[in-house]
């Protein structure tokens, strides 16, 4: 039965439902109120210099691989794929670096020479995270989290003790260098909580860094969202920018539609990717199904202070991706999940996208990208960001043995403000509802309402997590449920 489905926002979770609900022949409508598409991903082009706006971190290619051929197509047909070496480098203090290759052998001997006898301990620790990246990524992260028994396998039943030990407790288990141990927590940071919260299960992420590698989609992320953007187009997806949805119409207990510039658009579905909390805003509130408090009691992933640099120098000793944490990583995870504040000592992230694509800067120019991540929430004044822009700069400067502050021609900063403004995010959240044990799978807010028919939600609040590959497979599960509804 074909029916008439919008879709609220056009992140990577709604072009990915689009795509899959208009693949079953509905008549489906994209309303975006921000100009272009691709929501947290979208792309600042400036001068010369391509930023991507929100992620530069390609992961779990085979998760891209399993969406593109869903639809009878490979990421190449769109986008060209750049595997990195190094992957990335991290900077514990001046001129010492411990850099990330692109095999897990030059990663075992890189962790050999940090702690006699670590490498062994490295393979065991990622063998066993592939297994649980084939046991998550391949099947549980694609159940749709209507109820706890889809978690429960014969193979997760004899992993359970992982689920209530965390990657902290395991990682310190078996490594002692303090500085292993933060490289081996880093990858969790991608599910929004603290490594001590994260069940020691999720150490499929490791497998993810080390053992499947980061990649760079030549232009950017953002050449991900124009290919979705050009398949769900050929589907049949029609797709609105600048058009903000102000409320979800509901008649007896059924969607029926929504409202954009004061006009009713009537629908037979509703599904939102807009963050979840701001679409139950645009219901009346007996038709909310979480309260204000039960968001206030979430874990919600950081909020971020972004910089978009153009610098008129090419930048030395640093790569694609650079992690700066030359100062207490306990510290600054506690100023973002127990006692929310800004950092005093922040640890950064640092991207320069024109190191592998040149494309990406004017010729003997570098595209910067820093990010800070802190608590959702947090007060955000242009003298706080400016005076963190200094203390990053000042660190970087020292860290990489070069000026890069005179160089900057300009700088774009994007921060909680603009997270609210942009995105409608909740306290500013950059990356959604954080994966802890307590909001995992059916404990997350549900892909479909309780107490409205027709209507449905998807993306990085909702199953199964932050992060892109987790947004095309909650696309990807709720169109599931869309069309299970449709057909019975
Ligand atoms: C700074 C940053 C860095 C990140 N880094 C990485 C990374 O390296 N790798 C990775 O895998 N993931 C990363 N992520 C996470 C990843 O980008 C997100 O998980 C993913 O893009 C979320 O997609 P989504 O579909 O859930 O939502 P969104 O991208 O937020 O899309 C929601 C859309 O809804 C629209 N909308 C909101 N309200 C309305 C309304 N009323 N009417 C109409 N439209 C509306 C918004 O404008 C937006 O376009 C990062 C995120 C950020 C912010």
């Amino acid at each position: 039965m074909k029916k008439k489905i919008v879709i609220i926002g056009s992140g990577f979770s709604s072009l990915a439902a689009s795509a899959y609900l208009a693949k079953a022949d509905h008549d489906v409508t994209i309303y975006e109120k921000n100009n272009t598409v691709g929501g947290r991903a979208r792309q600042l082009k400036k001068e010369g210099f391509t930023f991507d706006i929100g992620p530069t971190w390609y992961w779990m290619p085979d998760v891209f691989e399993r969406f593109f051929s869903d639809f009878d197509k490979k990421p190449s047909d769109y986008y060209e794929l750049i595997k990195l070496n190094p992957a990335y480098s991290v900077y514990f203090g001046k001129q010492d670096v411990i850099t990330i290759e692109d095999t897990l052998d030059k990663i075992c001997a890189a962790f050999e020479k940090e702690e006699p006898g670590s490498s062994q301990k490295l393979k065991r620790f990622i063998a066993e995270a592939k297994d649980n990246y084939d046991i998550a990524i391949k099947d549980l992260v694609y159940r749709p989290g209507l109820s706890p028994f889809e978690l429960v396998t014969p193979v997760t039943l004899k992993k359970l003790g992982q689920f209530f030990s965390t990657i902290s407790k395991e990682v310190r288990k078996e490594f002692n260098n303090p500085r292993l141990i933060s490289i081996l927590e880093f990858p969790v940071l991608f599910l929004g909580a603290k490594p001590s919260d994260t069940p020691a299960f999720y150490s499929f992420m490791n497998y993810a860094d080390f053992g499947l590698g980061t990649f760079h989609p030549k232009n950017g992320m953002y050449s991900v969202i124009q290919s979705m953007k050009t398949l769900v187009e050929s589907l049949g997806v029609t797709i609105t920018v600048g058009q903000t949805v102000e409320k979800i119409t509901v008649e007896g207990n059924r969607a029926s539609g929504i409202i954009v510039d004061s006009k009713k658009i009537p629908a037979d579905i509703v599904l939102s990717g807009a963050d979840y909390h701001h679409t139950e805003t645009l219901l009346e509130p007996e038709f909310r199904q979480y309260s204000e408090a039960y968001w206030d009691k979430r874990t919600f992933a950081p909020s971020s202070l972004l910089f978009y640099v153009g610098f008129d120098t090419k930048l030395k000793n640093v790569d694609h991706h650079t992690l700066f944490f030359d100062v207490p990583f306990e510290a600054h995870v506690q100023d973002i999940y127990d006692t929310p504040k800004w950092p005093s000592e922040p640890l950064f992230y640092a991207s320069f996208p024109s190191k592998t694509d040149p494309d990406a800067a004017p010729e003997g120019k570098e595209t910067g990208i820093f990010l800070i991540p802190l608590a959702p929430g947090l007060e955000d004044t242009p003298e706080l960001r400016s005076q963190y822009f200094d203390i990053i700069m000042n660190r970087f400067e020292k860290l990489t043995h070069q000026q890069a502050k005179k160089y900057v021609i300009f700088k774009e900063s994007f921060c909680v403000n603009d997270f609210i403004e942009a995105y409608n995010s909740y306290k500013g959240n950059a990356y959604g509802l954080a994966n802890t044990l307590l909001q995992t799978a059916f404990l997350r807010p549900k892909l479909k309402s309780k107490k409205v028919k027709g209507l449905f939600f998807t993306g990085q609040l909702s199953v199964p997590g932050p992060g892109v590959p987790p947004s095309l497979i909650s696309g990807k599960l709720v169109s599931g449920l869309i069309q299970k509804e449709t057909t019975s």
